[in-house]
């Protein structure tokens, strides 16, 4: 069962064990997210080495995903963890206060008093509930409640609109920039971030900290709406996270949304990941609702390079079945006319590298000719980026030496990496061999067209500059 779309499951309490993490990986995920909300520095570096040993016996690319936690704003804890407010009721969020009660409630983020005014809508716990601003009393703020309901420990605030004032980057999060890099994590997602200078200062971080990953921008702020395009300049990629970004824009803002990012991530040559609720009802039962069906083969539709499970997989009764059932919807999507973007968009946009040029070319020739695979010799992986930013419906091969590029690739839509030693091989000999491996994976027949791309000098990064059509194994005949 090929499929293009990308699957990433957040590993949590239900998805920790070798079994399990096998069992996921043989379901189809190609990226595990490792949620730095919870848990501590160790249980991740833990969770990633079993990650790595059970991909490399699965004989898959899996990619791992460090998702920072951020300046998730949160009220404290409660004396009873928990309590219970009703339409009406005045309640008060005080940055000073340590245990919470029936009348008021600490926060973790203490400007929290700066960055409010009367009339503002505060939302908690997802926007389960909903509180006005009537007054800001030193530390504290004093709220009527709109819609009340259940609080506990440590729910998240959201002000409507966006505009709170807490910077991208908290001290936990350079720290975990360190585990991030210690466990060479392929990928790090930056929660919250309102513009491309927070994406910039991660990079900084990542860099120094010595991690190679590719650095994933959350869009979940009003003011990351605003930035788009120079968040998707400083980043590889985006999530279209929809938990908090439904909470800051109004729920119903947020499918033509998804739709809009993730079209303007492929225009720019960067990734996309949809994630939160994809499958939410899978959480406690073994089938998904017709709605969830939907909405994953909506993304699939939009152009998605992956859909995301949180809780599904995380804490959820049946995290295989819910892989399993993501996957199926995802590949009879990718059959329909309307998962083929738009063949104008090939034509658009000036090219001013050689390498492009040539993945351009493939692709090209691809749609011409009835080629069955792409293959890309590749060290960066840059050139099946390239072509991957444009769904043909040929599926893309990158073969390539470097492990770090082989688990990366296993991120974006239509790439397929195949792990290929480059070593003491010229130029032909490494076609062949390319040749060798994808006939005895099945992945060609004899007598099918395939597009490779690759450079004269084997080995050189960025160094593509040759496109060559071949008929399997009609190599000699033709030399
Ligand atoms: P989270 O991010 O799960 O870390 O909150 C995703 C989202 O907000 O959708
Ligand atoms: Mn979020």
């Amino acid at each position: 069962m090929q499929r293009s779309t990308k699957i990433v499951a957040t590993l949590g309490p239900s998805s920790s064990d070798v079994a399990t993490l096998e069992g996921l990986i043989a379901a189809g995920v190609n990226m595990f997210r490792l949620n730095f909300s919870h848990g501590t520095a160790q249980d991740h570096l833990d969770r990633a080495a079993i990650v790595r040993e059970c991909a490399k016996k699965a004989g898959c690319a899996v990619a791992i995903m460090v998702d920072l936690q951020g300046p998730k704003i949160r009220v404290g804890k409660f004396e009873k963890n928990k309590i219970e407010l009703k339409n009406g009721d005045q309640f008060i969020l005080d940055a000073s206060c340590t245990l919470g009660n029936q009348e008021r409630v600490g926060l973790d983020y203490k400007e929290l008093p700066n960055d409010v005014a009367p009339g503002a809508i505060l939302l908690l716990d997802d926007g389960r509930l909903v509180f006005e601003v009537k007054e800001v009393v030193g530390s504290e703020i004093h709220v009527v409640v709109k819609v009340g309901g259940v609080l506990s420990n440590n729910k998240g605030i959201n002000r409507q609109g966006g505009g709170l004032t807490a910077p991208a980057l908290t001290a936990k999060d350079m720290e975990d920039i360190k585990t991030a890099a210690k466990l060479h994590a392929d990928y790090v997602a930056v929660s919250f971030p309102k513009s491309g200078a927070d994406m910039y200062m991660a990079r900084t971080l990542l860099r120094a900290a010595g991690s190679r990953a590719l650095l994933i921008a959350k869009i979940e702020r009003t003011e990351a709406v605003a930035d788009l395009e120079e968040i998707l300049d400083a980043s590889d990629g985006i999530m279209v996270a929809r938990g908090d970004l439904a909470v800051e824009v109004g729920d119903a803002a947020v499918p033509a949304l998804q739709k809009r990012m993730i079209k303007l991530a492929r225009k720019k040559h960067k990734l996309s990941i949809t994630a939160t609720q994809m499958m939410e009802s899978m959480i406690t039962s073994p089938v998904p609702t017709r709605a969830e069906v939907s909405d994953v083969a909506n993304a699939v539709l939009d152009g998605t390079d992956a859909v995301m499970l949180s809780a599904e997989t995380a804490s959820g009764k049946y995290p295989i079945e819910t892989v399993e059932a993501m996957a199926r919807v995802c590949v009879e999507a990718e059959k329909t006319f309307e998962s083929k973007i738009d063949e104008e968009l090939l034509m658009q946009g000036d090219l001013t590298r050689i390498d492009q040029t040539i993945a351009m070319s493939a692709l090209f020739a691809s749609s011409r000719l009835n080629v069955k695979a792409i293959a890309a010799l590749t060290q960066s992986g840059s050139s099946a980026l390239w072509m991957s930013r444009y769904i043909r419906g040929v599926p893309i091969y990158a073969l390539t030496p470097e492990a770090e590029t082989y688990n990366r690739l296993s991120l974006f839509r239509d790439v397929y990496p195949v792990m290929i030693s480059h070593e003491n091989t010229d130029r032909e000999s490494l076609l062949v061999r390319a040749e060798v491996e994808m006939l005895r994976r099945g992945i060609v027949q004899q007598g099918d067209l395939v597009a490779f791309t690759f450079g004269d000098v084997v080995g050189l990064g960025g160094g593509t500059n040759c496109l060559k059509i071949i008929k399997i194994g009609e190599r000699k005949g033709q030399r």
